[in-house]
C-alpha cells in the first residue's frame, strides 16, 4: 500500500522515519516549527541500538566518521574519589562500543539524507493539532491552518508535543526539577581520555560530565560536551551569582577541567536542558502514531531517548511495509516496542534520584554499594546491557 504520511518534527525520530517511509513509496511531508531546521543541544552517546538503526539507513560510515567512539563510561564521587560507574562496552562483546557525536552531526546526518529522498519537507509550521475523520488525518498549526488529508499522522514533535491527547490513553508530562547546563567546546587534548564519558558527582545534587563527541560540518576541530547538574529553577541565580564563581567551584570538585572552563567565556555558553517524564502506555490513537520524545521521554542520565527514537522509527516502518492496514501496523508497533521502552523508561525513573536529586540518602546507598553490586558477574552483563540499550527485547529482525 502506498499511504499519504504526515511526519511531524526534524528531530532524530521524524527524519529516520520519514527517510524509512519514503523509501518505501509512501508520499511522505516533514512538518517542522523552525523557519530552517536546526538542532538543539550539544552531545549525545549513540548506543548499539541507534547504530544498528542508522546503519539500515546506509549511515554508518558518515556517522562514524564525525562521531568518538566511546569505549567506557566512568563516574567518581567527590571528594572521596569512590568509583561509583565503571561500565565496559567490552563485557557485551569485542564489537560493542558506543559514539558520541554533536547533536549536529546527528542531525545533519540524518537530514541530508532525507533532502536527497522522495519527500516533501514543510519548515515554519507549529502543528498545534490534528484533525481526524473516519476516512483521513489533517495536522493542524499554530494560524488553525489546515494541512492534508493524510492517511496517517506521525507524531515525532518531541516530549512538548501537543498532540498526546490523541493517544489512546494521554498522559501528561511530569517536568523534572533538575535539569543540566550544556556547552560544546574544543577537545582539549590535555587531561581527558578521548574513549570515556567521565563525570563526577557531589551527593546527588552536583554533577559534572566531560564528554569528547567528535565534529560536525560546521567546526574542524573535535569538540568536547561539558555538563553541570542543575535545578531548572536555580538557572536565574546561576546567573546572577557570574561566571566566575561557578568556575571556582567546579574546580574544586574537578581541577582538571580548568581546560574547558577556560573557554567558557559568557554565560549563553552553557545552555539549560530542562527534562520531563512521560510514557504513553498505548503509543498511537486513531491514524496517528507516536516516536520519539513524543511518546517517552525522560532525563538523559541513562543515554537512550535518541537511540529509543530510531529504533522506534525502525519498527514503525517496518510495521507498516508488512501490515495489510494502518491500525494493524499500529497495534504491531506499539506490541513491538512496549517491554523494551516500559523498560528503560522505569530504569530511568528509578535511577535519575541517585545522580539528580536533593537526597543525601540515595547518594550513600550509590556511593557504597554501586560499584560493588556491579563487579558482580552477572551484574556487569546488566550494566552494560542498560547503558547499552540492549536490556530487554529489541526489535525482531534488527541486526545489533
Ligand atoms: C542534555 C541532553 C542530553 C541527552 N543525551 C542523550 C544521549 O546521550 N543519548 C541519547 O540517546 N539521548 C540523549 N538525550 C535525549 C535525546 O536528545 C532525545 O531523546 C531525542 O532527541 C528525541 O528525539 P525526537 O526526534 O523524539 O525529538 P526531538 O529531538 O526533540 O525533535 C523534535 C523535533 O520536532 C520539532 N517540533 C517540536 N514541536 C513542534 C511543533 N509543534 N511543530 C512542528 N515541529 C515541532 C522540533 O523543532 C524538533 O526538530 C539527551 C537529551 C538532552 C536534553
Amino acid at each position: 500500500m502506498s499511504l499519504r504520511i504526515a511526519v511531524t518534527g526534524c528531530g532524530p525520530a521524524g527524519l529516520a522515519t520519514a527517510i524509512m517511509l519514503s523509501g518505501q513509496g509512501h508520499q511522505v511531508t516533514l512538518f517542522e516549527r523552525f523557519a530552517s531546521p536546526r538542532p538543539i543541544g550539544s552531545g549525545i552517546i549513540l548506543q548499539p541500538t541507534g547504530l544498528a538503526v542508522l546503519r539500515e539507513l546506509g549511515l554508518n560510515d558518515e556517522i562514524h566518521t564525525l562521531g568518538r567512539r566511546i569505549d567506557r563510561i566512568h563516574g567518581v564521587s567527590m571528594p572521596s574519589h569512590r568509583q561509583v560507574l565503571n561500565v565496559d562496552y567490552s563485557v557485551l562483546g569485542d564489537d560493542y562500543h558506543g559514539l558520541a557525536v554533536h547533536r549536529a552531526a546527528l542531525f545533519d546526518v540524518l537530514y541530508d539524507k532525507a533532502q536527497g529522498c522522495d519527500l516533501t519537507i514543510l519548515n515554519n509550521v507549529d502543528v498545534q493539532d490534528v484533525a481526524c475523520s473516519d476516512q483521513a488525518i489533517a495536522v493542524v498549526d499554530r494560524n488553525h491552518e489546515r494541512h492534508g488529508a493524510f492517511d496517517i499522522v506521525v507524531d515525532a514533535s518531541g516530549a512538548g508535543t501537543r498532540l498526546r491527547s490523541h493517544a489512546v490513553h494521554p498522559t501528561r508530562l511530569r517536568e523534572l526539577a533538575y535539569g543540566a547546563l550544556w556547552g560544546a567546546f574544543d577537545w582539549p587534548d590535555a587531561n581527558f581520555d578521548s574513549s570515556t564519558l567521565e563525570q563526577r558527582y557531589v551527593g546527588a545534587h552536583t554533577m559534572i560530565g566531560v564528554l569528547p563527541i567528535g565534529r560536525h560540518a560546521g567546526i574542524a576541530n573535535d569538540q568536547v560536551a561539558f555538563f553541570w547538574s542543575i535545578k531548572t529553577r536555580d538557572q536565574e541565580r546561576w546567573l546572577r551569582d557570574g561566571l566566575e564563581s561557578w568556575k571556582s567551584s567546579v574546580m574544586a570538585i574537578w581541577p582538571e577541567t580548568h581546560v574547558i572552563l577556560d573557554q567558557i567565556t559568557a554565560a549563553s555558553d552553557m545552555a539549560l536542558a530542562s527534562y520531563g517524564h512521560c510514557t504513553l502506555r498505548t503509543p498511537f490513537g486513531h491514524r496517528i502514531a507516536f516516536l520519539g520524545d513524543a511518546a517517552h521521554s525522560t532525563s538523559p542520565q541513562l543515554g537512550q531517548g535518541a537511540n529509543m527514537a530510531l529504533l522506534d522509527a525502525w519498527t514503525l516502518s517496518k510495521a507498516l511495509e508488512q501490515c495489510k492496514d494502518v491500525q494493524t501496523a499500529l497495534t504491531t508497533y506499539a506490541a513491538s516496542r512496549r517491554w523494551h521502552v516500559r523498560a528503560f523508561q522505569a530504569a530511568s525513573l528509578a535511577l535519575t534520584p541517585f545522580y539528580q536529586s536533593d537526597s543525601r540518602v540515595l547518594a550513600l546507598l550509590r556511593d557504597g554499594l554501586f560499584d560493588p553490586v556491579a563487579k558482580l558477574p552477572i551484574a556487569r552483563r546488566i550494566v552494560a546491557g542498560l547503558i547499552s540499550g540492549m536490556l530487554g527485547r529489541l526489535p525482531r529482525g534488527l541486526r545489533v
